[in-house]
């Protein structure tokens, strides 16, 4: 596997190293400050290389788009091999089963060929993270309604959740992923003839870096997708979810999604007398840091530093929690305890966040509430996610099943 990456990176890099490693696999870190790029080369150029040695090549870059730029590239070079490159490439296969490489011997992507893997392009994508996000979910939820009896990867364990998103939408290229991973879950669940949405997703954003309606609009398209809904439903889709750009209260439902767009405010202040607050009806609060390096220019994020710090000072009093939080923190959001408490947010309420943060989740936070902080579980997570998604990119999963079971019966 060859890192390929353009842009800083911590948990991202790291996790698919390990994840490479712990299944068997080498791992080529590429540094951008001692390659040719320094010389001018391409990416595509770069790209056609660094895939002449690589099965999966993990690609982060600052401009959206980039991967399937990288796709592009190594899907010709892909073809190519399979072309002129494949008795070359056998040899090399032979000699890898002398020596027992079994991992390379049985798996089922050919010798010569490479995956790509987005691992986040600008304020595009960040399609594994989503993954991560949406396995995370999984594998937090306890009690509630739906019993810890159902297997882990059956999405029906989120039936009837209120996923939070709050934070940068706008550029948070995570958010983006993961709303239509969500759309994918809600289309999943949905049940002709219910009366509720299989999931409620709501996106709270300072005014400024609100969700895209393009985003809005592909959630809504996946879920339909996932619910395998008739024909002709997609320009009602499109139709329904510019209505929810223009915020609606109770939200659009679309195949199983229910898309809502809330203020910050909402978190902790009922909208209707009897209603619980936003933060009292999420399941999971998924936050995310303001993209400070994507903002055009100093000038614009000063321009955003300002107005944060008028709204939160400005805020009704019946919000007090979630604006005494916001006017201290540089984001203009900010997860307490006491915002947590102030809300009366469920005891089975997750916090999720992709990471880095700056100071929308303090560390007080995790250590009075670990439990409920489930970000910093989320990166564990994420190493298993992320073998998994390797292995089978590669076609190995029958390869290491089997593996694992003879490793559980040598233990037993
Ligand atoms: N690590 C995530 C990303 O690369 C989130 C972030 O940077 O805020 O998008």
């Amino acid at each position: 596997m060859t890192l390929l990456f353009l842009e800083p990176s911590t948990r991202t890099s790291s996790s698919f190293a390990a994840a490479m490693q712990r299944l068997g696999g080498a791992v080529n870190h590429f540094t951008p400050a001692t390659s040719s790029t320094v010389k001018g080369e391409s990416l595509e150029d770069t790209v056609r290389c660094l895939q002449s040695y690589s099965d999966v090549l993990v690609v982060r870059h600052p401009e959206a788009g980039a991967a399937a730029r990288v796709a592009a590239t190594v899907d010709l070079a892909n073809t190519e091999s399979s072309q002129m490159l494949q008795p070359l490439d056998m040899l090399h296969r032979v000699d890898s089963d002398k020596q027992g490489d079994c991992a390379s011997s049985q798996r089922a992507l050919p010798h010569g060929q490479c995956v790509v893997m987005n691992a986040g392009d600008g304020a595009g994508e960040h399609p594994t993270q989503a993954l991560v996000d949406v396995f995370t979910m999984l594998c937090e939820i306890t009690d509630r309604k739906q019993p810890r009896l159902l297997p882990l990867w059956r999405f029906e364990r989120l039936s009837g959740f209120t996923v939070t998103l709050l934070g940068d939408m706008k550029f948070g290229r995570t958010t983006h992923s993961l709303a239509q991973a969500l759309g994918t879950v809600a289309g999943a669940n949905s049940k002709d003839g219910d009366k509720e949405p299989a999931l409620t997703v709501v996106y709270v954003a300072p005014s400024e870096l609100a969700m895209p309606t393009d985003i809005i609009t592909a959630a809504a398209a996946a879920a339909t997708a996932g619910a395998d809904a008739k024909a002709n439903t997609k320009t009602k889709t499109n139709a329904k979810c510019d209505a929810v750009a223009a915020s609606s209260p109770n939200g659009v439902t679309v195949s199983g999604l229910c898309q809502r767009i809330a203020d910050i405010s909402a978190l902790t202040s009922a909208p209707k007398k009897g209603v619980p607050c936003l933060l009292a009806q999420t399941d999971v609060l998924y936050v995310t840091r303001v993209q400070k390096e994507r903002f055009p220019s100093e000038d614009a994020w000063q321009q955003y530093q300002q107005s944060v710090s008028t709204t939160a000072a400005s805020s009704s009093a019946s919000a007090v929690a979630a604006s005494q939080a916001a006017a201290s923190s540089s984001s203009g959001y900010c997860i307490t305890p006491e915002l947590l408490k102030q809300g009366e947010a469920k005891p089975t309420l997750r916090v999720l966040h992709p990471l880095p943060r700056v100071d929308e989740v303090p560390p007080a936070l995790e250590a009075t509430e670990p439990l409920r902080a489930a970000y910093m579980r989320q990166m564990r997570w994420g190493l298993y996610l992320r073998m998994a998604l390797i292995a089978e990119a590669l076609g190995a999963t029958d390869e290491i099943e089997a593996l694992y079971a003879r490793a559980m019966g040598q233990a037993e």
